[in-house]
């Protein structure tokens, strides 16, 4: 045995191509519909939205999709992302688990969002798009569609979660060195947010509203478009990049998961790690199990419903068959913002249904907690939404020291926290509250589901 702790890649074995998992899943999931007539979505009703590269990406069956070379030239910049083996984390927790974890907050900036950002933003400037409008939660993603228009000279304009916008404000001078603009959401910019603010001026938003008010603005003009940062199949798509990396570092490793964890919001960082293993056990590989960790105030997979329901609150955008807590539902203010979504991937929606992956809810405080003793072996302080993965993966490699298991285990570390000390601070001085399940509000939010047959 060899006490390697990192798998690099050249950067000549970057991975040419993304992974597309439509054409290996057992059955197809459900459509998305028209939030107007509730029947299926043609390429051309989402034409106001997306440019016709991702559309056609969204529908395709094709396994191996080619990374445009403009697209992996930007990549090369900090991809292939290392692959770590946790040696130290594993001895602090004597555990025969091997811990292993693939590391997106080399990017430039600091998660795994640039991997979509970078693609969708090329797709647009090679249709003539001359802006783009998107919403962020905690600002990860406002930042990596900034970095990425600015590459290829597209103007970006982001509406964050006021929360967020309120707790971390250097997330929007990151937007702003990028070019880009930045507001609060629920803005007075748009119709949309007027009316929200008029009934409640004190409203924290949510993503929800965000995407709402920033398809409102790019459906006005041909030449702008809307953005989103994860749930669409497109978006996951382009994160297989990391997945197809990590099933090269595996072999360097000489090892094979016999788990892989991550936290999810909109689901893209896991199924982006998840989905190239995913696509072999379907062709008939070795069965993995998949956690997906989620937040006990925003569980929408572990107390959602699966059903139809629109993916923004205003009810503009197209409506997925996901987990969902119900389109108004406004999650509880937590650090983890890019988690507080109420609804899913239709994607992993349909593979938990299928009973090919399972959920695991956690609270805010016992994540900290695992995270800390994460950064004290490793040295890598977490995003505040990746220290779900983290509780996931050192929750699976107690459960193998109980039961005397060596299992592999490879979890997403999707983001590093350093635009989150706030949150770390707040962990310190003991004000997190715990976590709370709006039981209520949820139910409010599942009574108004739309009435698809
Ligand atoms: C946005 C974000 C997430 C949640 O989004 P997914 O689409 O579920 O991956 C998780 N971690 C980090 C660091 C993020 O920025």
């Amino acid at each position: 045995m060899t006490d390697t702790i990192k798998y690099i890649l050249e950067e000549n074995k970057l991975p040419k191509t993304w992974y597309n998992i439509n054409p290996d899943l057992p059955s197809p999931p459900p459509p998305p519909l028209h939030p107007g007539r509730l029947d299926p979505l043609g390429p051309d009703d989402l034409a106001p939205l997306f440019p016709m590269g991702l559309i056609m990406q969204e529908v395709s069956m094709e396994r191996e999709i080619e990374i445009p070379e403009p697209v992996r030239e930007i990549y090369k910049q900090w991809r292939p992302s290392p692959l770590y083996r946790a040696r130290r984390l594993e001895k602090f927790l004597d555990t025969p688990a091997k811990i292993y974890y693939k590391y997106e907050g080399v990017s430039p900036t600091g998660s795994h969002k640039p991997n979509t950002a970078v693609a969708q933003a090329f797709y647009n400037k090679e249709e003539g798009v001359k802006k783009i409008y998107t919403e962020t939660g905690a600002g990860q993603w406002g930042s990596s569609l900034a970095f990425a228009g600015q590459i290829f000279g597209i103007d970006i304009e982001v509406f964050m979660v006021r929360v967020s916008f309120d707790q971390k404000p250097y997330r929007k001078i990151m937007m702003e060195s990028f070019g880009a603009k930045c507001n609060p959401s629920p803005s007075e910019i748009t119709n949309y947010g007027k009316k929200l603010l008029s009934e409640d001026p004190s409203n924290t938003g949510s993503l929800g509203i965000a995407i709402s008010e920033a398809v409102e603005m790019a459906v006005q003009r041909e030449d702008t478009k809307y953005a989103l940062g994860s749930v669409l199949g497109h978006v996951l798509m382009h994160q297989t990049i990391n997945g197809n990396e990590a099933i090269l570092q595996m072999e360097q490793a000489d090892d094979y998961p016999d788990i892989i964890v991550g936290c999810t919001g909109g689901g893209s960082n896991l199924s982006g790690l998840l989905f190239p293993f995913m696509g072999q056990q379907l062709r008939g590989g070795k069965k993995i199990e998949v956690i997906a960790c989620e937040p006990l105030s925003c569980p929408s997979f572990t107390k959602g419903k699966y059903a139809y329901d629109f993916g923004d609150t205003g009810h503009v955008a197209p409506l997925l068959k996901m987990h969902t807590l119900g389109s108004t539902f406004i999650p509880p203010a937590t650090h983890s913002g890019g988690l507080r979504y109420h609804g899913m991937s239709y994607h992993l929606s349909h593979l938990l249904e299928l009973g090919l992956i399972r959920a695991k809810a956690y609270g805010q405080k016992e994540c900290f907690a695992a995270s800390v003793d994460f950064a004290k072996q490793e040295g890598i302080l977490p995003a505040p939404e990746a220290t779900h993965a983290v509780k996931g993966a050192i929750d699976a490699a107690i459960e193998c020291k109980k039961n005397g298991e060596s299992k592999t285990i490879l979890f997403n570390l999707s983001g590093h926290g350093h635009f989150d000390m706030t949150a770390y601070s707040d962990y310190f001085d003991n004000k997190l509250g715990e976590d709370i399940f709006e039981e209520e509000n949820v139910n409010k939010a599942l009574a108004d589901l739309p009435n698809v047959a």
